[in-house]
């Protein structure tokens, strides 16, 4: 089995001026299937020499690029989809081995990806702008929608083709270049998705693929001219931090970070039904998700019969290497992330919560973690107020409307919020109330190609897909002409 692996990994490489350039004594990192703990590869870490290669094609790649018109533009990223398609077996396969997510949710993940090339194909050829009414006969007054210019773009591990797709096809269906930095520990997932691309004919320089210390890759192409905008998913620390680079050259930023999302739960509902959906929404991914339901609120008549509901379902989830489709649910990306979500825990039980559910490391080698349910934790707990990014649900009871919005709305972030309601009237005020980017009311279901994703509050700015996502790649120039 370790052979297999290996070899499947033999070709991890950077990607830069249209050249897969692999390791050639350069420093690299080891990437660790966390399912089983071996190393399976080495990935190549990017000198500044070659960021300095990336960012000079990246401003050729620029001026190639948009000069192509966007229907050619997006005949390449639509031929890309295809292929995504065509290798969805292999592709899936090596996002479940360097991610740990099961099989099942690579497989879609495939699939989502290749649509969300697909929007940005279409998507790419509706840049409009419009022609203003005239203030002196003879005049035009116009406003055109320009490529932004290079993007440098750095996109997580927990969707290691999503992420990827989301932020190379924005770029590229908005006529501008990308350096991505995908996630160390997903290396080959990005590179999967480069690979679609050029196969797919996109012109050499207009795509970069590199990896390295995080800090040391986001500062140095931060600092350059060249880079025009930011694109960054992951924590708000981080995010903070890019930003205060970004202003430095005053570039444009997208910023995806994480969240800690509120479920409400009212007494009218099938309380079967919403158990069975959310069960399934908490344990995708491990929990590792930015828009995962972590906080249940559940009206106090229903509470006993969801806490059970919840933890029986909990315990039944088979959790395992990804790679076999009996498991449900894989390990944790890594030992730091394992480390955090048994502190959290430890913290809620040491604050007086009730373990329903879970609550310990499984079995190694692995880095896996048990689905888990904590009942009753109070406010000053650590994970009520830091996101668990983990397999761990938290339920508390209520009792009204207002004290459970005020609860709700009470942290920092505003990602996604859900809700379950029957009354049309409970369900209209969540949707005005809740302070969310995305809010899915008796749906987990808040994401398609063609919808903003993004957050309000400490969750970030900007979105990604729909017609923002192309349009955070866009700049506006009004031309006036007498
Ligand atoms: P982390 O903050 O070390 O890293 C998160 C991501 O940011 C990684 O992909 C990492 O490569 C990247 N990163 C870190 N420092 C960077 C820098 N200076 N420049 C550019 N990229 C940088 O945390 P982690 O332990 O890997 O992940 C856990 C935390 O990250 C979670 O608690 C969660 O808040 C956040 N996260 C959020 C998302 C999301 O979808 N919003 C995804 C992954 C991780």
């Amino acid at each position: 089995m370790a052979t297999q692996l290996a070899s499947a990994y033999a070709d991890l490489s950077l990607f830069i001026g249209g050249e897969w350039v692999s390791s050639g004594g350069r420093e690299s990192s080891a990437v660790i299937n966390p399912a089983t703990e071996e190393v399976i590869g080495h990935v190549p870490h990017a000198s500044k020499t070659d960021l300095d290669r990336a960012l000079a094609a990246a401003a050729e790649g620029f001026k190639t690029w948009r000069a192509v018109f966007p229907d050619e533009r997006g005949r390449i990223l639509k031929r890309a989809a295809d292929l995504m398609r065509e290798r969805k077996e292999e592709i899936a396969r090596i996002a479940t081995i360097e991610s740990g997510k099961v099989l099942a949710e690579t497989r879609i993940e495939v699939m989502m990806s290749a649509n969300i090339l697909e929007w940005y194909a279409e998507e790419g050829r509706r840049a409009y702008g419009r022609v203003l009414p005239q203030r002196a006969p003879g005049t035009r007054l116009t406003v055109v929608k320009e490529p932004v210019g290079p993007v440098a773009a750095f996109a997580p591990w927990n969707f290691p083709l999503g992420n990827p797709a989301r932020k190379i096809g924005a770029a590229l269906g908005a006529g501008c270049s990308c350096i991505l930095k995908p996630a160390e520990e997903t290396p080959a997932s990005g590179l999967a998705v480069a690979r679609c691309l050029v196969d797919a004919g996109l012109p050499g320089n207009v795509l970069a693929i590199v990896y390295g210390v995080p800090n040391d890759i986001s500062t140095y192409l931060l600092a350059s001219p060249i880079i025009r905008k930011i694109s960054f998913t992951g924590s708000i620390p981080v995010g903070k931090h890019l930003m205060k680079l970004a202003a430095d050259g005053m570039k444009r930023t997208t910023m995806e970070l994480g969240g800690h999302a509120p479920v409400l739960v009212f007494d009218d509902v099938n309380v079967d039904k919403v158990l069975d959906a959310s069960v399934v929404a908490k344990y995708r991914n491990a929990g590792q998700v930015c828009v995962s339901p972590t906080r249940f609120y559940v009206h106090e008549k229903i509470y006993n019969r969801f806490v059970e509901g919840f933890a029986s379902r909990a315990k039944a989830v088979t959790v395992g290497d990804g790679l076999d489709d009996k498991n449900r649910m894989g390990p944790l990306i890594h030992a730091r992330r394992l480390a955090t979500v048994e502190a959290m825990v430890q913290n809620a039980r040491d604050s007086g919560a009730k373990i329903q559910a879970g609550g310990s490391r499984l079995r190694s080698p692995g880095y896996f973690y048990s689905p888990t349910v904590i009942s009753d934790v109070p406010n000053s707990a650590r994970i009520m107020n830091e996101e668990p990014f983990g397999p761990i649900a938290v339920i508390n009871p209520f009792s009204n409307f207002d004290s459970v919005m005020q609860q709700a709305n009470r942290l920092p972030y505003g990602l996604a919020a859900f809700a379950f309601a029957e009354s049309g009237r409970t369900i209209k005020l969540l949707g005005e109330q809740l302070e969310a980017g995305m809010v899915g009311l008796n749906t987990y279901a808040i994401s398609v190609p063609e919808s903003p994703f993004g957050g309000v509050k400490e969750s970030g700015h900007g979105s990604e897909e729909g017609i923002e996502g192309l349009e955070a790649c866009l700049v506006t120039k009004f031309i006036s002409e007498a």
